[in-house]
């Protein structure tokens, strides 16, 4: 049953028609309704990426540095980015595709429709033909016949009434004769007509009309087959929960699951550390009591005939308020212990304290007039006798001794004239904005910038006007061959480069994820220049645009002209690249031989030269503050050379991740070999360990720098068991170093308690360190202070704990330790002293 047998009528024939007219409908509906869904998905993405740039940017705060949360938020704000991008994605393919396709579909429908019905008329028109010819031929036939009968009967007439003969009979007869044969003629006609006519209809209505209703089918479903298709297309791009869909969701996934609770504060804390809150001093004022000739003593109670009877009733009264508040305490205890408490809710700790505190305050008045009129016992106090009981009021009662937090109130006082002092310091410049920025006051201005090697033969320009493939976002890429170019140096090592009016170089930074290429020129201070970027992707300042940045520079430094008009910036000498600052590529990482702070140390390979050298990475992702600290160590070892300080041989900023290169040390740490080795150390080789970090330190302390985190695990081991003091990340080259931007992850037990307790730290509190570093030397790697929590250890050392000789330690090692752990700074041995004692004693063994 098909099209061909089933739909040969009229009937049908108008049903097919209108089944298009309804089908092509349908297609316009799709069409209009999937530009529509192409439309507001593609809104939807982009108001979801809107969107999540702006979530970024609430998080970029500096406050929020090293939070999980923050962290965890930008994933997923990355990912809902990314599900944007996918939805648009989709929503483009829709379009070219689905949408297009069923615009195609709906053309050829229309146009199939329109063929199918002019074949259908022609069809018509050809039977209506056929019938017409027949009707036609017909109609003659009867009126031949009518001639023939009105012939025939006129010709009987005349017979009869003129017998057989007469001109009229002939004239009549003739007539009839001739209807006679015409009519005949078109009798036949019209039979070969009728046989004709039948062959002709039974040829369209049997073989014609049921071919063009075949070709009809055929020609509807395969456009439904393609209309299935396009629709299986639909379905394709309406999909969200595709592969690439459920990653992007794993992922945010996982960053929520990243947010620790516990670790969430861990940076924050470690970044705004202050000391414990210091006790408020409440001191008796001494000159009250000057003009009492002795009667009235500071902190004493006066028990006299002028205050007895006083006392003995405020003793009364206090004991009475004392039970009322005691009482109160304990109903109100009480009353809270069953009602549940939310965590924000303060009050009734609050209320709690505050009848805490009365209740000792009673307690303390009345125990102090107690102990007083105890001390009087029963005598009867002699009229006019003044009686001064030695009794305190401001120190606090024994028992509680031990829980106190230590005093630090005089201290406080000391530190802050001693900060004083450094400030007003005649020897030392006064710190400026910027070397107070990060809360670090710089005690001695840094050593004359050593100048660097000005070329002016040297043209600036290598890559000329053959530079034009830096292109937009890749304007660095020939940059890297310019000398100038100095990568993603610091500022601040930008700032100590460029010493002369004039002197300039470019360099990169990255602001708000974006690279940006940045001119700094030193002229009335530091000028720093982004380099702007036109649509066409070509580069310039203020003037002129060119289509590489070397040309621009070029430009600038040849024409003399300022490079903007407010600046007045003038270009005259290029800054070329030190000899530290090697190319990211020129080194090649091998193996990781260790785990610093910042991110991997690794065995490596020069390109030039095939040298092996160690070399200490720093994470990509880390803040661009903590960079500048990692390279810190850099800036500091390249001014160093003695053979037991770790060697600097250059740093890579020309890209990410930024390295300091060094010398390898092949033994690695010394607390790792101390450890291994535990059972074979000697005593002389401990002796000459300790020899070999005391010329370090002495070659250190000669130039002014203070290691602050010298320990036996930031040491390292060479041949012959060399000892050479490394990591210097926390190094600082000053006379003395006053930290106030919180104590971040200082060695608690390896740092001495000046520095501890005021932040100020000098050569003599790498004394203290190297005591500990001995202390583990004769320990084989033991762990200082072992047992004891860090603060712990603090307090016991404040307390005048020390620790005591490993076994073994020859008694003037044990002597020289406890001289370096002494707490006033000023009694502890200078290297050069702790060098000769080591030496001497090496040398006598
Ligand atoms: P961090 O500053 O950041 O603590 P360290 O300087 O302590 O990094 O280095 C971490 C570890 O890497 C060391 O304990 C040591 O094992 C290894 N290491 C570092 N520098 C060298 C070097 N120059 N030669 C050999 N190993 C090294
Ligand atoms: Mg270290």
């Amino acid at each position: 049953m098909g099209f061909s047998t089933s739909l040969q009528g009229q009937a049908s024939h108008e049903a097919l028609l209108g089944r298009q007219d309804a089908e092509i409908k349908l297609l316009e509906t799709m069409r209009r309704c999937l530009t529509n869904k192409v439309k507001s998905d593609r809104e939807y993405a982009s108001t979801i990426s809107s969107l999540t740039a702006q979530g970024k940017k609430v998080e970029r705060s500096e406050e929020l540095v090293g939070s999980l949360i923050a962290q965890s938020w930008r994933d997923i704000m990355d990912s809902i980015d990314q599900t944007a991008k996918l939805i648009k994605q989709q929503a483009d393919s829709m379009e070219s595709t689905v949408v297009e396709h069923i615009s195609n579909l709906h053309l050829e429908r229309r146009k199939a429709r329109k063929l199918y019905q002019e074949e259908q008329t022609w069809l018509n028109n050809q039977f209506q033909q056929l019938t017409d010819d027949v009707s036609r031929k017909k109609t003659e036939y009867q009126k031949n016949l009518e001639v023939y009968k009105l012939m025939r009967s006129r010709f009987e007439e005349h017979y009869i009434k003129s017998g057989r003969g007469g001109r009229k009979l002939d004239e009549v007869r003739e007539k009839y004769q001739k209807a006679c044969r015409k009519l005949h003629l078109t009798h036949n006609e019209y039979v070969l007509l009728l046989g004709a006519v039948t062959e002709c209809e039974n040829d369209l209505r049997t073989c014609y009309l049921p071919s063009l209703l075949q070709r009809q089918q055929a020609i509807h479903q395969e456009f439904i087959v393609t209309w299935k298709g396009i629709l299986q297309e639909m379905v394709k791009y309406s999909d969200f929960t595709t592969e690439k869909f459920l990653e992007i969701h794993t992922r945010m996934q996982k960053a929520v699951d990243s947010i620790k609770p516990i670790e969430e504060y861990k940076d924050f804390i470690g970044k705004h550390r202050t000391r414990q809150a210091s006790p408020i001093r409440f001191v008796f004022d001494e000159n009250l009591v000057d003009d009492t000739s002795g009667k009235l003593l500071p902190n004493k109670l006066t028990v006299d005939n002028l205050t007895i009877d006083w006392l003995r009733s405020r003793l009364t009264e206090l004991e009475s308020s004392l039970k009322t508040t005691q009482q109160n305490r304990q109903a109100s205890q009480e009353s809270n212990s069953d009602s549940k408490m939310s965590i924000l809710d303060y009050s009734r700790e609050r209320e709690e304290l505050r009848l805490r505190c009365q209740e000792k305050k009673l307690q303390r008045q009345a125990d102090v007039i107690r102990g007083a009129l105890n001390e009087l016992g029963c005598e009867e106090l002699p009229s006019g006798c003044d009686l001064s009981m030695e009794v305190s009021f401001t120190e606090p009662p024994v028992i509680n001794k031990r829980n106190t937090v230590p005093d630090n109130g005089l201290f406080t006082l000391r530190r802050n004239q001693r900060l004083m002092t450094l400030l007003r310091s005649p020897f030392k410049s006064l710190p400026s904005i910027n070397d107070t920025k990060n809360g670090v006051i710089r005690a001695r201005s840094e050593g004359p910038a050593s100048k660097p090697v000005n070329a002016p033969s040297v043209v600036p320009l290598r890559g000329g006007s053959n530079t034009s493939n830096n292109q937009k976002g890749n304007g660095n890429a020939g940059l890297m061959e310019e000398e100038w170019f100095h990568g993603v140096l610091p500022r601040e090592e930008v700032v100590r480069l460029l010493v002369n009016e004039g002197d300039y170089l470019v360099r990169e930074t990255t602001r708000n994820d974006e690279c940006q290429i940045v001119l700094s020129v030193c002229w009335d201070g530091h000028k720093h220049f982004i380099v702007q970027t036109t649509p066409e992707g070509h580069y310039r300042f203020e003037g002129p645009t060119f289509p590489s940045i070397q040309e621009l520079i070029m430009h600038q430094w040849q024409s003399g002209l300022p490079v903007t008009s407010r600046s007045g910036a003038i270009l005259k000498s290029p800054i070329l690249r030190e000899r530290w600052e090697l190319n990211n590529d020129d080194v090649i990482l091998l193996d990781k031989i260790g785990r610093g702070n910042f991110g991997d140390v690794y065995k490596a390979q020069l390109k030039t030269g095939k040298t092996e050298v160690a070399v200490k990475t720093c994470k990509v992702t880390l803040p661009d503050e903590q960079k500048k600290k990692f390279l810190q160590e850099g800036r500091i070892l390249k001014q160093y050379d003695h053979p037991n300080i770790v060697k600097l041989i250059g740093i890579c900023v020309q890209k990410q991740p930024i390295m300091i290169v060094m010398e390898i040390v092949p033994g690695g740490s010394l607390l790792t070999y101390l450890r291994k080795n535990a059972g074979t150390i000697t005593q002389r080789e401990q002796l000459r360990m300790c020899k070999d970090a005391a010329a370090g330190m002495r070659y250190l302390e000669s130039k002014y720098c203070i290691h602050r985190d010298l320990a036996a695990r930031n040491c390292l081991v060479g041949y012959e068991s060399i000892v050479k003091i490394s990591d210097f990340g926390m190094s600082r080259e000053e006379e003395e170093y006053i930290v106030s931007d919180g104590m971040k992850q200082i060695p608690i037990k390896w740092t001495a308690p000046e520095a501890l307790n005021f932040g100020k730290y000098t050569s003599l509190c790498d004394v203290w360190s190297y005591g500990v570093l001995m202390w583990e030397i004769f320990s084989k790697g033991g762990n200082p202070y072992s047992g004891m929590s860090n603060s712990q250890a603090r307090e016991k050392i404040d307390a005048g704990y020390r620790m005591p000789s490993p076994e073994g330690t020859p008694d003037e090692i044990y002597r020289l330790m406890l001289r370096c752990w002494e707490y006033e700074p000023e009694k502890r041995p200078h290297f050069d002293q702790i060098y000769t004692v080591v030496d001497t004693l090496s040398q006598a063994l």
